[in-house]
Formats: structure tokens, C-alpha cells, sequence
């Protein structure tokens, strides 16, 4: 089959021939029909210093898609060969206290799809069937692509007492943008998102965000006077890994609010301890999605009329993947999918 592998330990990827991988008996194989980049994918074609660490070479990559079952091994009961499918990309070890209290997503020894085992940027893949989704039919194969980020922003955004409240949100990447749809639909009274990039912006406004601040431009301050938000924001969630990023939610936060992080900031990060003691602020860390209560979540809003469609701004054959991650890195895209 053909599939994007990590070859050499330098910038890029080959597109190569590859063995169909071998499944086991509680293993399902799927034939990829969609895939969808993720700022994880450009760590690792860029190779820097993460990557370095992180990702053994050779290595399939990719862990955002949608496909068809095409096998199942012989253990497998709950899924048959045709159904349409997605999976969760964080495999969990089965073992430890979490998993066996039924929150796999407190898994200390997670392993990460097309980071540490063979991704789907390829052909097909082999996923357990304990880390399948089945797709309900009014998620279309696009969103059921990017399903992974979107439960990013679901499990973050979800984490926080929404409706009424307003709601700042630094970072209009994808994830960001998406999580102001989702704060709009779950009820916020207004939803501010921060960026230096008015693209962006302008994306996180067709999404459902009631403000935008380019921070280069305008004080967040400002705003809250133009939205007559008393005391400052109850909602503050993090979706751009920059310590300002971070900063801001603090300085603007209503006491007693609730911070979430989701963006991955340096370790040098500094905060002002006072903003989160004085005024008795919350803060959670947010990885991954809780498996599966975020995707059920997320799959009854879109029932339910929550739309993320904007957020996909390019389409590319996988022939093409040089000019998709080019495209993703210049930072002017939200999604992109890779067709297969
Ligand atoms: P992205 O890099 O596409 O978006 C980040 C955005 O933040 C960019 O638009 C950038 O212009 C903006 N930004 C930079 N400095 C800023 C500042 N000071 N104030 C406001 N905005 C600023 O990322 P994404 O794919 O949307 O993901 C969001 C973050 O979440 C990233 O840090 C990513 O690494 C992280 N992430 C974490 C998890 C997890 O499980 N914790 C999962 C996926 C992604
Ligand atoms: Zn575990």
C-alpha cells in the first residue's frame, strides 16, 4: 500500500510503498478514505526538537481520520467488515488504575496512532477495536475526518460551566476557533477570541465568535467595556501554546473563574501567581478527549446543529502532501484534508 512515512531523521516525508499491516485478533483494518493534518503531523515532517524525542523512524504518520472496516480479527464482536468508521488516536495500556476505573483518558502509559505505532497517513490502517467510533450517518465524512481536534475543543471548552458566561478564548488555530463554535452552541453569552493572525480571526468569526481582538491591534480591556462584561471573563481557555496566551486569560478573568489548557506551552513559562491566588482562579490541563464520553458529546451536537464546517479551508489528493504541510505550516489554513 502507499503510505506518508517519517523515513529520515531531517525536514519531510516519503511517499512509499509499505507492507498492509498485519492485524491481531481484537484488531480492526481499515481502508482510509479521509485524512486531516494535525499541528502534531507538521512537528514531525519539520522535525524539530519534540519530534527528535518523541517519534522512532521509520514511522507511518498520521492519526486524524475516517474510513471503512475492511477486516476484523477473530476476537473482535462489536464490528463488522463495511461499517464507517473513526478512532480515537490514543491507544491506552488496559492495565493501569485509570483504564481499569474506566477513564482512559488519565492513561499514564498512552502511546499516540502515527506517533509512537504506524499512523493513517497511509492506504489502511490497523486500530483495536476498543479504540473504534462508529460514524453515525449525519456526520459527514469531512468533520468525521477531524473528529479528533474537534473533541480536542469539545473536552476543553465542556470542561467549564458555559452557559451565560462569558467567554475569552486565546488562540483562533482550528482548535481555537472550533471551541468558540462550540462555546456559542453550549450557550456562553458572548465569546471573545484573541490572535496576532486576522485570517484567523476572520475564520473564528464565521464560526460563531461574537468578537474578535487582533492583539497586535487592540486591548482585550477595550472589549470588555464594548461588551459590558463586569468583572471579567468566567471562561478562559487556552488554545494557542503562547505564554501570552496564558497571560491574558489570567489578567482578564473574573475571580473565581475556571482556566482551561489545552495549547502546549514552553516549559519557561512564567505566570503571575498573585492573578491566580487573589483571585482564586481554577486551572485544568486538558490531553486528548475523554474516551468515549467527549465523542458521544460531540456527535449529539452536531446533531443537534453545531457546525464546524468552516474550519476546513483546503482539500489535496495524497500525491500532493507536499504542498498540503507547506500550506499547513504557512499558518494561513485551518483544516486540511488529505484524500486517499
Ligand atoms: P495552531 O498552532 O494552529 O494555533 C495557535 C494559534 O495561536 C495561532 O493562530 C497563533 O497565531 C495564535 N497565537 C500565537 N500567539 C498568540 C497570543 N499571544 N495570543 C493569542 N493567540 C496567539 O494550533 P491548534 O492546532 O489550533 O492547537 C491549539 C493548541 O493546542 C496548540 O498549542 C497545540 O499544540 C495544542 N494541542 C494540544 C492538545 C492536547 O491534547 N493538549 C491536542 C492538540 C493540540
Ligand atoms: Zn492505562
Amino acid at each position: 500500500m502507499k503510505a506518508l512515512v517519517k523515513q529520515e531523521k531531517d525536514r519531510g516525508l516519503v511517499l512509499k510503498e509499505v507492507p498492509v499491516p498485519e492485524i491481531g485478533p481484537r484488531d480492526v483494518l481499515v481502508k482510509v478514505k479521509k485524512t486531516a493534518i494535525c499541528g502534531t503531523d507538521t512537528h514531525i515532517y519539520k522535525w524539530d526538537r519534540w519530534a527528535q524525542k518523541n517519534v522512532p523512524v521509520p514511522m507511518v504518520i498520521g492519526h486524524e481520520f475516517m474510513g471503512h472496516v475492511e477486516k476484523v480479527g477473530s476476537d473482535v464482536k462489536g464490528i463488522k467488515v463495511g461499517e464507517r468508521v473513526s478512532a480515537e488516536g490514543h491507544l491506552t495500556c488496559g492495565h493501569c488504575r485509570s483504564c481499569r476505573e474506566g477513564v482512559r483518558h488519565l492513561c499514564p502509559n498512552t502511546k499516540g496512532i502515527g506517533v509512537h505505532t504506524p499512523g493513517c497517513f497511509a492506504e489502511y490502517l490497523s486500530v483495536p477495536e476498543e479504540n473504534i467510533f462508529k460514524l453515525p450517518p449525519h456526520i459527514s465524512d469531512e468533520i468525521s475526518a477531524i473528529l479528533d481536534p474537534f473533541g480536542n475543543a469539545v473536552h476543553t471548552a465542556l470542561s467549564c460551566d458555559i452557559p451565560g458566561e462569558d467567554v475569552l478564548i486565546t488562540g483562533a488555530g482550528p482548535i481555537g476557533i472550533m471551541s468558540a463554535a462550540i462555546a456559542k452552541f453550549a450557550g456562553a453569552r458572548s465569546v471573545v477570541v484573541t490572535d496576532p493572525n486576522p485570517k484567523r480571526l476572520e475564520r473564528a468569526k464565521k464560526l460563531g465568535a461574537t468578537r474578535c481582538v487582533n492583539i497586535r491591534e487592540e486591548k482585550i480591556k477595550d472589549v470588555v467595556e464594548e461588551l459590558s462584561i463586569w468583572d471579567g471573563f468566567s471562561v478562559g481557555l487556552e488554545m494557542s501554546g503562547h505564554p501570552d496566551g496564558l497571560n491574558d486569560l489570567l489578567k482578564s478573568a473574573r475571580p473565581g473563574a475556571k482556566i482551561a489548557l489545552l495549547g502546549i506551552l514552553p516549559q519557561t513559562t512564567l505566570i503571575d501567581w498573585d492573578l491566580v491566588i487573589f483571585k482564586m482562579l481554577t486551572i485544568k490541563g486538558i490531553y486528548g478527549r475523554e474516551i468515549f464520553s467527549t465523542w458521544h458529546k460531540m456527535s449529539n451536537m452536531v446533531y443537534g446543529g453545531l457546525k464546524v464546517d468552516d474550519v476546513i479551508t483546503h482539500r489535496f489528493p495524497y500525491q500532493d502532501f507536499e504542498e498540503a504541510f507547506e500550506t499547513m505550516i504557512s499558518g494561513d489554513s485551518g483544516k486540511i484534508i488529505l484524500e486517499w
